[in-house]
């Protein structure tokens, strides 16, 4: 059988590391098993959907590598909906109902006051054609109710093992409100019948909707899929990650400058039994995923350990794989340069400041002017090799008696205008003679 998941976002904000998370374990799973990846837009509240957002989503998922075989639309199938309401009308699996929500509410007092558990009685199945009749006349509009079997719901869930529902205990869930618009269960499951989604891979908040949605497959006449739910992530204080906090987006944190791939290793990671750690490339992500790996437990998105992760993967990433953005960056310094910078990087942008490092104008530090003076007079003529560092620096320890940080200090300083930073020996002939002279001199180069 060939493996068909989706990734079913709404299009009412833009995506954060919780949504890509769900989106990465789908694409994974599509990737390890050769199986097709799609993208549904789950865009039925025509009022809180937005073009911006569906673009938005696009966006992020090309920039994380997530290519999606083909994409659906929920407002482009109303009409599927509209057919599967019918059917389930005629076989007697919908029936409405004309509770308001403060009438329901007080019934669940009620019955919670009474020990029992707060589950629709399904009242409205006992209405005769004449009350119905008087109550649409009155001006109530029905929703519509889905007529749960009352029976053990059992599926294997990918993640969390064999789960057991029984029906009996859930309240008949409406799938069509008074307006007539749909609630998410019913468009979900026909799409997904649809759409030939062979495994819903999806957050731990939805485990509830699984066990009427099998009824619903089954109802429609298709079996069901195999479901899979996976721990949610939460913020370092403990609070669901939410559409409307900007600072966590996947939009912001590719602002931040962050690479996608280590957003990707890291919402696809945490939470799992595999250390957040750098990889080559989404292979081998792909190559280490495992539904197993999944802990059950939520797991804690702390912005920082992202960052140190990114940091992390950039010191370790070869040439290559970075000479389009740094030539897009008018960073001219090649494979030397790179080598040389990439550990003191925690973003790729940095790079340009070691590249004004390189290139100057740049105002020099000088903390010894005796010194630096010195050390210029003993700057040997080039071509320079990492080998210069080393011999000069040991010619000005030998001239002026200075060692250690008290000669490092200073020509760091004034060849460099920093106090820190990449290896003197790698940067000193990128810098060359000419600049290295008129910095040891206290002039801007
Ligand atoms: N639109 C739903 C959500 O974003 C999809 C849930 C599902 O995957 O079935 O939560």
């Amino acid at each position: 059988m060939s493996i068909t998941v989706r990734f079913a976002p709404s299009p009412t904000g833009r995506l954060h590391a919780g949504n890509i998370r769900t989106a990465l374990l789908n694409w994974m799973f599509a990737q390890k098993t050769d199986g097709r990846f799609l993208l549904r837009l789950d865009d039925t509240d025509r009022e809180r959907s937005t073009e911006e957002f569906a673009q938005g989503i696009q966006e992020d998922l090309a920039w994380l590598g997530l290519d999606w075989a083909d994409m659906a639309r929920q407002s482009d199938r109303f009409d599927r909906y509209a057919a599967a309401v019918q059917r389930l009308k005629k076989i007697g699996r919908l029936y409405p109902a004309y509770e308001t929500p403060e009438e329901l509410e007080l019934r669940r007092k009620r019955q919670l006051a009474r020990g029992k558990p707060p589950i629709y009685d399904r009242a409205a199945l006992n209405l005769t054609v004449e009350e119905r009749a008087r109550l649409e006349a009155e001006g109530h509009k029905p929703h519509w109710r889905f007529k749960l079997e009352s029976r053990d719901v059992v599926w294997e869930d990918l993640v969390r093992g064999r789960q057991h529902v029984d029906a009996a205990s859930l309240s008949d869930p409406v799938l069509v409100r008074e307006d007539g618009t749909y609630l998410y269960t019913l468009p979900s499951v026909v799409d997904d019948i649809d759409l030939g989604i062979t495994h819903v891979v999806r957050g731990e908040d939805h485990v509830a909707n699984t066990a009427p949605q099998i009824q619903l497959f089954e109802a429609l006449g298709a079996t069901p899929p195999a479901f899979g739910h996976h721990n949610l992530l939460v913020r370092a204080d403990g609070q669901a990650l939410s559409k409307r906090e900007r600072t966590l987006s996947i939009e912001s944190l590719r602002e931040e400058g962050l690479e996608a791939l280590a957003v990707a290793i890291y919402a696809a990671t945490i939470g799992t039994s595999d250390p957040v750690a750098p990889h080559a490339g989404m292979d081998e992500l792909v190559s280490a995923f495992d539904f197993e790996k999944l802990s059950r437990a939520p797991a804690r998105f702390d912005p920082d350990e992202l960052r140190l992760l990114n940091a992390k993967l950039l010191h370790a990433l070869p040439y290559d794989a970075v000479a389009d953005r740094l030539r897009a960056m008018d960073i001219k310094g090649g494979r030397e340069f790179w080598e040389a910078v990439r550990e003191n990087l925690n973003v790729l942008a940095d790079a340009k400041l070691w590249w004004r490092v390189v290139t100057g104008p740049l105002a020099p530090a000088i903390a010894d002017s005796a010194l630096c003076e010195k050390a210029a007079a003993l700057l040997p003529p080039e071509p320079w090799d990492e080998a210069t560092w080393a011999a000069w620096s040991s010619a000005v320890k030998d001239a002026t008696g200075a060692k250690g940080k008290a000669l490092f200090q200073p020509l760091r300083l004034a060849l460099t205008g920093e106090d820190h930073g990449p290896e003197l020996k790698a940067l000193l002939p990128l810098i060359g003679r000419t600049r290295a002279a008129a910095r040891l001199a206290g002039e801007t180069a």
